[in-house]
């Protein structure tokens, strides 16, 4: 007999992932005792519902200016932060820079890692384009492809046209189509960008976030779910190619604990899954390689009224709450349109609330080539702020993607140049690697245990036979759209698997 604690499935990570395999494994089996933990502590009361949504003056006031920017790699703050503080403890909940968690981030500066509960589901835009063509990882069945994507697409709640399109959208969509006629089929030519938002008839549009994913999450009510938040898992046991538990420690006072679990879920981040597998001792070949990001450049171009025939009273006016009139896409089509265009508009005003200009914010994904060279290095002797293995990325651009990123810079240009007189030299940067927040690969799926990959196309790490993932580092494709619904659908393919051993296990 032993007390020591146990569960059916364990999740590591609190964010969009872990809660999309929460919900998954709860709709299957309504008594499946799930236990959930996360380093990171709540922001505001509840966790993980999204800083857009909370009452909370402060944190609301807070929120919207981290995100005035609209660029989620300024997000976390114009300046890389690289001051490694103390302690975990005195650490605000939030986002903090890789660099400033105490890894060696130097070749991807922007990068940042989530420490709250709700990860970064309680901050993210919630753009949600879906994959084609390259990105896209069916294992040869477009079917079961074409069915997750649509799971993936009903849990986070993508609303087609969410912002927008106003009028000037229109203009702006209509310039786009004119530029981009030919480069790819019907569903994907210049449109409104589908958001994971609940769409309003006026006033701010709630955001999908992990509480409103799986709502237990947020508000409890669920006897077989348990939340442990301030709670890192710090290794996972191993016994005999199985995983029997995790041991835990608490950040508020380090006190240890073990949990044991019939099978575990990790969904802690592309960079911290595979460092909790390698502190594990979990270290199949791939683990770490194949770290993707998508280039980022961005640019604003105010939009030239007079060539449009638009007067000012003509402009559109943000929402009360929304920082942008219109967000629209640009999506990739392969070699005839290789980026990702992610378009978000705002109404300049002036004190007295009455429009002064239009800005035409244009950003473009560039694809970056999938190569094992580009990886994460995990130390056997140094750690991170969390006592974890530390961190070294070792990250950097091939001829093709140099290439790749000439050729954004001058589509960048030359499409701002259609809207209104541009100055690329001001008003359009290629940011620094980590910018996007979108790190794939790092714990990559595939057909054959064969070296290139971590887990099965269900998220079953090679050779373990309870031990799976979900999240952005087990897609393996090189990914240019935001990657986090293309990421729900590993989780989705997580949960079923998990599913499945669970109804197997128990008529056994
Ligand atoms: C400002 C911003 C804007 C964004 N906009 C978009 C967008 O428009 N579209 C889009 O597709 N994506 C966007 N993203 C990215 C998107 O939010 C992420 O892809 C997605 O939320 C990742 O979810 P996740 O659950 O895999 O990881 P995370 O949200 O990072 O959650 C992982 C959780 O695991 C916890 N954890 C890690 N290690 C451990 C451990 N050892 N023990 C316990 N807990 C651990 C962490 O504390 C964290 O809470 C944006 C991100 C930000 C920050």
């Amino acid at each position: 007999m032993t007390d020591t604690p146990r569960t059916d499935v364990l999740i590591v990570g609190s964010g969009i992932m872990g809660s999309v395999v929460a919900r998954q494994l709860r709709d299957t089996d309504p008594a499946l005792d799930i236990t959930m933990v996360d380093g990171g502590s709540a922001i505001g009361e509840s966790p993980g519902l999204h800083l857009h949504d909370l009452d909370d003056p402060l944190l609301w006031a807070r929120y919207n200016e981290q995100v005035a920017t609209g660029v989620q790699g300024m997000y976390t703050g114009a300046e890389v932060v690289r001051e490694v503080p103390a302690g975990l403890t005195g650490l605000t909940p939030g986002m903090v820079h890789a660099l400033a968690f105490g890894e060696d981030a130097e070749e991807m500066p922007a990068t940042a890692l989530a420490w709250n509960a709700g990860g970064m589901g309680v901050h993210w835009t919630a753009a949600t384009p879906w994959p084609a063509g390259h990105e896209v990882f069916d294992f040869g069945d477009p079917a079961r492809w074409a069915a997750d994507l649509d799971t993936a697409h009903r849990i986070l709640a993508v609303t087609p046209a969410a912002i927008g399109p106003t009028e000037v959208g229109r203009t702006v969509l209509d310039v786009l189509s004119r530029r981009f006629d030919g480069t790819g089929p019907d569903g994907r030519r210049p449109q409104p960008m589908p958001m994971a938002v609940t769409p309003t008839t006026s006033g701010p549009m709630p955001r999908t976030a992990p509480g409103t994913i799986f709502p237990a999450l947020a508000v409890g009510g669920d006897p077989a779910f348990t939340l442990a938040t301030g709670t890192l898992a710090t290794t996972l046991l191993v016994e005999n190619h199985r995983v029997t538990g995790a041991r835990l420690r608490r950040v508020a006072d380090g006190a240890t604990s073990v949990l044991l679990a019939d099978t575990v879920v990790v969904c802690a981040d592309a960079l911290r899954t595979p460092q909790l597998l390698f502190a594990s001792g979990i270290r199949p070949h791939a683990l770490g390689r194949h770290l993707n990001e998508h280039a980022f450049i961005t640019a604003r171009v105010l939009l030239d009224l007079d060539r449009f025939g638009i007067g000012l009273d003509d402009l559109p006016l943000q929402r009360p709450g929304e920082f942008s009139t219109d967000s629209l896409w640009l999506p990739q089509n392969g070699a005839a349109q290789p980026f990702h265009g992610q378009i978000m508009n705002r109404t300049y005003l002036d004190e007295d609330g009455r429009p002064l200009a239009h800005s035409v914010g244009l950003s473009l994904y560039a694809p970056v080539a999938s190569r094992p060279e580009n990886r994460l290095v995990f130390s056997e002797t140094q750690t991170d702020l969390a006592g974890m293995p530390r961190i070294t990325v070792e990250f950097g651009y091939c001829d093709a993607d140099r290439a790749l990123i000439a050729r954004a810079l001058d589509e960048v240009r030359s499409t701002a140049e259609e809207f209104g007189p541009f100055d690329p030299a001001t008003e359009s940067a290629l940011l620094p690697p980590g910018s996007s927040l979108h790190q794939t690969g790092t714990v990559r799926a595939g057909a054959a245990d064969d070296g290139t990959s971590v887990c099965d196309p269900d998220g079953r790490v090679w050779g373990y036979d309870n031990l799976y993932l979900a999240g952005n580092g087990v897609i393996p494709t090189a990914m240019a759209a935001n990657v986090t619904l293309t990421g729900a659908v590993t989780a989705v393919r997580a949960a079923r698997a998990v599913a499945r051993r669970h109804t197997a296990l128990a008529t056994h």
